[in-house]
């Protein structure tokens, strides 16, 4: 097979590049064909996949982070080229989701012999694509936080810091929600839109999700005081906070939520638009270089 690997030299402080070389040494014990370009913009990064396939390339790799993987999903469904991932962002929460190893010399190994599954591509809008998350409320505004102050914080810390200055002005909001024709009203703290577990650096907001079962899962946390968002908030980093009371987890093809308050969604960690938005699960689909313990259906059986 004939590989583009496309690095994107911003994401992770640069660890994509600084990764390079060893990442072309690993890959190279491998049989197939490793190409290196650096895209500095997502533009770039997007018309380097476009015109793959006219280069004879058969698969894709993405070295960089969520937002690399974000933004070059329009691009990759165009294509239809299959495309794997080398982890070297902040959040990662891609190679949590289909079951990458954890270092990258376990990566160029595993991708040298790769295997395909085919993962939903649900949409926001019928127009942005998205992987993993979509949501709007107290963690998209986590998420704003964090995107403005990237660099000067990073890790653990930095998103604790994130979350308490996001908790001091936050307010519950009412919104809308629409699951395949149901609907309910409720005063919300967040929505999240799920179509696998992990997003915003290992919290497992939907647990249950599966990237291929046609279908997107809801967790919505009703409006509950500050106090008990902060009590709850370390559960989500194993899942367990599905249990609580005032958080009701739902699961549908296609979610409309609505608000009379400006709100902002987010998606994969990128800002994706404001509400309203509809979230849908066609019958799109991509193609991904992943481990065969990846969290599909198959894998459940
Ligand atoms: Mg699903």
């Amino acid at each position: 097979m004939k590989i583009l690997v496309i690095i994107n030299p911003v994401a992770g402080s640069g660890k994509a590049l600084r990764r390079l070389t060893g990442v072309k040494r690993w890959l190279s014990q491998s049989s197939h064909d490793f190409i290196y370009e650096i895209s500095s913009t997502s533009d770039e990064m997007r018309s380097k996949i476009r015109g793959a396939p006219a280069r004879g390339i058969d698969a894709i790799i993405l070295s960089g982070g969520d937002g690399t993987v974000h933004q070059a999903l329009p691009a990759i469904a165009e294509t239809g080229l299959p495309f794997g991932y080398l982890p070297c962002g902040r959040g990662n929460d891609f190679a949590r989701n289909i079951g990458l190893p954890p270092d990258l010399k376990s990566n160029c190994a595993f991708l040298s012999t790769p295997s395909f599954h085919r993962f939903d591509l649900p949409s926001i809008n019928q127009k942005t694509p998205f992987v993993a998350v979509a949501y709007v409320g107290f963690d998209g505004e986590v998420n704003r936080l964090a995107n403005a102050h990237k660099g000067y914080f990073g890790g653990t810390l930095g998103y604790i810091i994130c979350v308490l200055k996001a908790l001091k002005n936050f307010k519950p909001f009412e919104v809308e929600i629409t699951i395949d024709g149901h609907t309910l009203r409720e005063r919300v703290m967040m929505v999240s839109v799920a179509n696998a577990p992990f997003y915003g650096g290992g919290m497992k907001i939907a647990p249950q999700a599966i990237m291929d079962d046609g279908v997107l899962d809801i967790c919505i946390v009703k409006e509950i005081s500050k106090f008990e968002l902060l009590r709850q908030f370390p559960k989500v980093f194993k899942g367990t906070h599905v249990t609580h009371p005032r958080i009701m987890m739902a699961a549908g093809r296609t979610i409309k939520i609505v608000s009379n308050e400006e709100r902002d969604l987010f998606a994969d960690g990128e800002h994706a638009g404001k509400l309203p938005v509809e979230c849908t699960v066609n019958n799109r689909t991509i193609r991904v270089l992943a481990p065969s313990n990846t969290n599909t259906l198959d894998s459940l059986k």
